[in-house]
């Protein structure tokens, strides 16, 4: 590797994600004066706007796609460098960019974020989901589809097996329930229905303004074909974008090629055994694939349940590794189990002068008992704010200790139209048996559950307009001894915001 510096910047930041721009932001307004670069592989930032915090440590915001030009006028201390980076060399502080420039720096954070897991590597018949250019290919692909099969139980399957129409969805998932990341059985039960109905009418404006670097002309329907043409200037289409976010599917449209609305059939507890195409079936001897309908499709796939299914393409949203690869090759990171590298509490790596934020990081400082990290949208902006802060500290020779936003997991987001607010253990993680429950639930309306630990609220699932957000916040991080009050906890008739006035 070269060693030829074409600059040496005080901090720079590799990843335009949320992560790596709400570091640069923190960075460049708390030290105005200090050089910062921004190298990201695209032409696009992701930018936070309409930030609103909804109590203690709830938030919500909207995630707009920009132009780095937006960030360049706002930040003259900016140099912005589209490319990626290829090498690292920690040792003598520099990194490379795939167009043969070198950069130094004294302080780096790593915000590359994560690439999906995908179920095998090159197979055309499946498709992951990350990044602009993959949902529009996924749309493009699902215009021809008469039957998908989708196979993960995150965050990007339950949206997508809610979203797509005209198309029949065969959903793997290899839990008991669905939207296990998020949720328990009962949960999962009570948002079911909402896969066997019509989808309402959206009446919201679609939240996310831009998803390219040109403004739409005045008329023209919101689509994501001129970031594919933005590419087209310079970066190669194998460089990964920016993570999507909450709202991915508004504005594209993902309809299949048949009139249906909705047909999700769901296949409990199994897995991806085995993907056939059809010629590979045909010459298979083995009877025992028997494909679960007639007719002749592109690509079968055979399930740990012994059930084969025909299908158009696959879609494997099983989560996503951490974009950990380039900067690995000679440095001594210190990777955590799910390949992420891990920071402390400072959001520093194992490496000198060497941070890290959003899905790239794993977070390996002591937990408080009431948060855990998820790879979500919210957790990668406060990392990239933390982080920055962390790093002004450090040039500053400034004490900072662990921010509160750390304290509680605290995550709002839409799952089938409604309204869903994770709090603590929302699950009992990590609690073991010794916890009980409280649960509240009404058909279609709201699904309230709270989860208790020696008595006090230790986490809270609440689907639907319950308003009990910030009560069960505090009620959470006060850890008031509630048992005296009992079942009375969730009963509807008791106005609990007055109760605990
Ligand atoms: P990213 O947004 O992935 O950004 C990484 C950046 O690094 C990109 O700009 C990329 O171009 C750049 N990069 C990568 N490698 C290099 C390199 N070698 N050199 C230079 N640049 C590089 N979260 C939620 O909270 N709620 C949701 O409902 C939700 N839904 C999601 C739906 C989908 C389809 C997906 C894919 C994700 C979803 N997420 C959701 C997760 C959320 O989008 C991510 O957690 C978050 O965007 C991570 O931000 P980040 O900045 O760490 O990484």
């Amino acid at each position: 590797m070269s060693d030829k510096k074409e600059k040496t910047f005080k901090f720079v930041i590799v990843g335009g994600g949320i992560a790596g721009v709400t570091c640069v932001e923190q960075l460049s307004s708390q030290i105005p004066s200090s050089e910062v670069a921004l190298i990201t592989a695209g032409p696009h930032i992701k930018a936070v706007t309409n930030y609103k915090q909804v109590s203690r440590t709830l938030e919500e915001f909207d995630v707009e796609e920009k132009p780095s030009s937006v960030l360049e006028e706002k930040y003259p201390n900016l140099t912005f460098i589209q490319s990626g980076v290829k090498a690292l060399n920690t040792q003598s502080h520099f990194v490379e960019t795939t167009d043969g420039r070198v950069f130094g720096y004294e302080k780096l954070c790593i915000c590359s974020g994560g690439r999906p897991k995908l179920l095998t590597q090159d197979n055309p018949y499946v498709l992951g989901i990350r990044d602009t250019d993959s949902a529009q290919e996924f749309q493009k692909r699902l215009c021809k589809a008469k039957r998908i099969v989708v196979v993960g139980n995150g965050g990007i399957a339950l949206e997508l097996v809610y979203e797509v129409e005209g198309c029949e969805v065969i959903w793997a998932v290899k839990d008991k329930a669905i939207g296990n990341t998020f949720f328990d059985a009962g949960a999962a039960q009570f948002l079911i229905p909402s896969l066997e109905a019509d989808k309402p009418e959206k009446t919201a404006p679609c939240k996310r303004p831009r998803y390219t670097t040109e403004e739409p002309a005045p008329g023209a329907s919101q689509t994501f074909t001129a970031d594919r043409n933005q590419r087209g200037h310079g970066s190669a289409p194998t460089e990964p974008g920016s993570a999507l976010g909450p709202d991915w599917h508004e504005g594209i449209v993902l309809r299949g090629a048949e009139q249906v609305s909705r047909r999700v059939s769901v296949e409990y507890q199994c897995e991806v055994e085995k993907i056939f195409t059809s010629e590979e079936l045909l010459s298979s001897p083995q009877q025992t694939l028997r494909p679960k309908t007639e007719g002749s499709w592109p690509v079968y796939v055979q399930l740990t349940n012994g059930k084969t299914f025909g299908c158009d393409f696959v879609v494997s949203a099983t989560g996503v590794v951490p974009n950990t690869e380039p900067f690995l090759h000679g440095n001594n990171f210190a990777l955590a189990d799910d390949g992420g590298l891990q920071v402390n509490d400072q959001m520093m790596t194992s490496v000198p002068d060497v941070y890290a934020a959003g899905d790239v990081c794993t977070a390996c400082w002591d937990h408080s008992p009431l948060w855990q990290q998820m790879r979500l949208w919210t957790q990668a902006r406060q990392m990239g704010w933390y982080a920055g802060r962390c790093m002004a500290a450090h040039v500053l020779s400034e004490q900072i200790e662990l921010d509160f936003c750390f304290e509680l997991f605290s995550h709002i987001t839409r799952f089938f139209n409604y309204k869903v607010v994770l709090l603590g253990k929302f699950n009992g993680q990590g609690l073991g048996p010794d916890h009980e429950l409280l649960v509240r639930c009404t058909k279609g309306q709201e699904y309230v559950k709270v989860v208790l630990s020696d008595g006090r609220m230790v986490g809270a699932v609440l689907i639907g307009e319950t308003d009990l957000e910030e009560t069960f916040e505090n009620l959470i991080l006060n850890r008031m001894d509630l048992t005296p009050y009992g079942e009375d906890l969730l009963n509807p008739d008791i106005d609990i915001e007055d109760y605990f006035d």
